[in-house]
């Protein structure tokens, strides 16, 4: 397509209609596009992807990412080793002409834009601008500086996020999106967009200082979405650094908008500069309202909550899809459609089931000796390896695990996730899972798959039978993977917390165990007791019900599907973000 194609078809879409500008620092955009670490950007691929379907004018700005987040591999002590991916961008995104400039450090870097286009299966497209340093014109380090996701030091992430915020509004600009209505944050990662709506508007007055006007101008703009409990997950950075690779200290006296003293705080940017700002679940929104109110603050932060949910189309496993085309004809433009699921025969979802547990154990056997078997019942467990989600919950009491297969029947368990690089904590919990197999076995299965990613993903929600979840309350804002084992009818095992205390009706949608109240860090004793209860309910009730009572086991599975997959989808969500976040006036 030439370029004046491009920008004719430009003009009549996207640049002509109310559109909304969605910035994260990661998107899963493609199974073979590295382009992200985990939920984060999983959420946003499987938004744009719901944004499609139901036709809402959207452009998204992320980074390249050109060596991808990590490859992860484990070796025989357990122990997880990285490496790069390299991919090809060529080979799925058409590189734009434009270039854009950012200051960095006093220099000019350089930014082109790769375009991906998000399809719903017809007409409707969302366009994703992938933001690249790599240019022969930038210094050798400032071309690195969109290689590598979650890769470097704060100084490097702060320029990262130069280039996300600022380069994006502007390559935005230079790519003719004139009719942006709305931006959306997704995480604090671009919150410099800010920065870079208020510059604008100020230039544009011919001022070169802002003003409270510009400020409320900017707001009705802008739409932030918070993601995570957990402090550490905030970005923040020192105002040295700050004013170096901006170039610039004059915002640190606006304190309406950039609040702290001695920190560039990218939450709080955020948060002063949008009009609508939300946490991920209910109880998410309730504990970020807390967490982020300071303490002798004059007014309150008004944060809402909108659920998470993952597209029902990219997450059902084939043998569900096709269940689904035969029995709930629409599903896959109207995800409310899977409500319907109770009414289909229950031989047919066991069979899907089993279909989908063939192709998860197909993998596992082919990466490991033991063989597994598709009539054991299998738990699986897939997340970050990281304190907080307490991996190693179902492995702490190897004694009762036995007991419990050998009073109800045989167990497999599953496990996979990556630790982030730095994550030493992270990666002792993956070495003390692995290293659980001399004590498990033969009476248990156990395995850590390599490289949890979105196509692992996809079997293991699928593939097992239970899919656990032990956070420590209240830090898991959301979680969307159970949800994704719902659209396939596996149910959840899981602590209440993030988005389960909407999801579990017990013994119906699945089962919750453990204490809901907020833990502290590392608390010896609350990890035994919320164990205990795990083993209680796997002994009591999960165990006795897939060996003794399939028929109640079937019906759970329906269950998951028509309530909690009808509803946990990001189309259900974005619908919310539109009449709450991006048409409000
Ligand atoms: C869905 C997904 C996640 C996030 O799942 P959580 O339940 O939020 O932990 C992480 N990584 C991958 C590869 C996923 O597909």
């Amino acid at each position: 397509m030439s370029m004046t194609t491009r920008k004719i078809e430009a003009e009549g879409s996207l640049a002509t209609s109310a559109t909304v500008a969605y910035f994260s620092m990661e998107i899963a955009i493609d199974p073979a596009m590295p382009t992200y670490s985990g939920g984060l950007g999983v959420l946003a691929g499987d938004t744009l992807r719901a944004a499609a379907d139901l036709s809402v004018p959207m452009v998204a700005v992320t980074l390249l990412h050109r060596h991808g987040y990590l490859s992860q591999s484990i070796d025989n002590d357990g122990w997880q080793h990285e490496s790069p991916v390299e991919w090809v961008p060529a080979d799925f995104c058409a590189e734009q002409s434009e270039r854009v400039q950012v200051v960095i450090e006093g220099r000019t870097v350089h930014v082109r834009a790769w375009q991906y286009d998000v399809h719903d299966g017809g007409g409707h497209v969302i366009p994703v601008l992938l933001l690249d340093t790599d240019l022969d014109e930038n210094s050798a380090e400032d071309r690195t500086l969109t290689h590598r996701l979650y890769g470097g030091d704060d100084r490097h992430r702060l320029c990262q996020e130069v280039v996300l915020g600022i380069g994006g509004i502007r390559m935005l600009r230079a790519l003719a999106y004139r009719r942006v209505v709305q931006y959306h944050m997704n995480e604090g990662h671009a919150a410099l967009l800010g920065l870079e709506l208020l510059d604008e508007r100020a230039k544009s007055f011919e001022r070169d200082v802002f003003t409270s006007d510009d400020v409320q101008a900017v707001r009705r703009q802008c739409v932030f979405t918070t993601h995570t409990p957990v402090p550490a997950g905030h970005d923040r950075f020192d105002l040295n650094p700050v004013g170096r690779v901006l170039g610039r200290t004059d915002l640190f006296d606006m304190h309406e908008v950039f609040c702290c003293s001695g920190e560039l705080n990218m939450t709080y940017l955020a948060l002063n500069l949008s009009h609508y700002v939300n946490g991920v679940a209910k109880k998410h929104g309730e504990v970020s309202r807390q967490m982020l109110t300071p303490k002798d603050a004059e007014h309150h932060y008004q944060i809402d909550h909108i659920t998470n949910g993952v597209h029902a189309r990219t997450w059902a496993a084939r043998s569900f899809a096709n269940l689904f085309d035969q029995w709930l004809p629409g599903w896959r433009e109207d995800s409310a459609s899977l409500r319907g699921a109770v009414a289909v025969p229950e031989n047919e979802v066991w069979q899907a089931h089993q279909a989908a547990k063939l192709d998860l154990i197909d993998e596992i056997n082919s990466r490991q000796a033991i063989a597994y078997d598709p009539e054991t019942l299998t738990i699986g467990f897939a997340r970050r390896a990281t304190a907080y989600k307490r991996a190693n919950l179902l492995v702490s009491d190897p004694g009762r695990l036995r007991q419990i297969a050998e009073e109800h029947g045989p167990l497999q368990l599953v496990f996979a996730g990556k630790a982030h690089p730095r994550d030493e904590e992270g990666k002792r919990l993956i070495q003390q899972i692995v290293r659980m197999k001399d004590t498990l076995t033969p009476e248990i299965k156990i395995v850590y798959l390599e490289n949890y990613d979105w196509e692992l993903a996809r079997l293991l929600v699928a593939g097992v039978d239970v899919w656990l979840n032990t956070p420590q309350p209240p830090l898991e804002a959301s979680g969307t993977s159970g949800m994704k084992a719902a659209i396939n009818g596996v149910p959840s095992l899981s602590i209440l917390d993030g988005w389960w205390i909407e999801g579990c009706v017990d013994g119906v949608t699945g089962w919750s165990f453990g204490d809901a109240s907020p833990a502290k860090p590392g608390d010896v004793k609350r990890f035994h007791e919320d164990a205990a209860a795990l083993f209680g309910k796997l002994d009591e009730v999960v165990a006795p019900t897939y060996y003794r009572n399939r028929d109640a086991w079937v019906r759970i599975m329906s269950h998951a599907i028509a309530l909690n997959g009808s509803h946990f989808n990001t189309q259900r969500m974005v619908q919310q973000y539109v009449l709450k976040a991006y048409y409000k006036s």
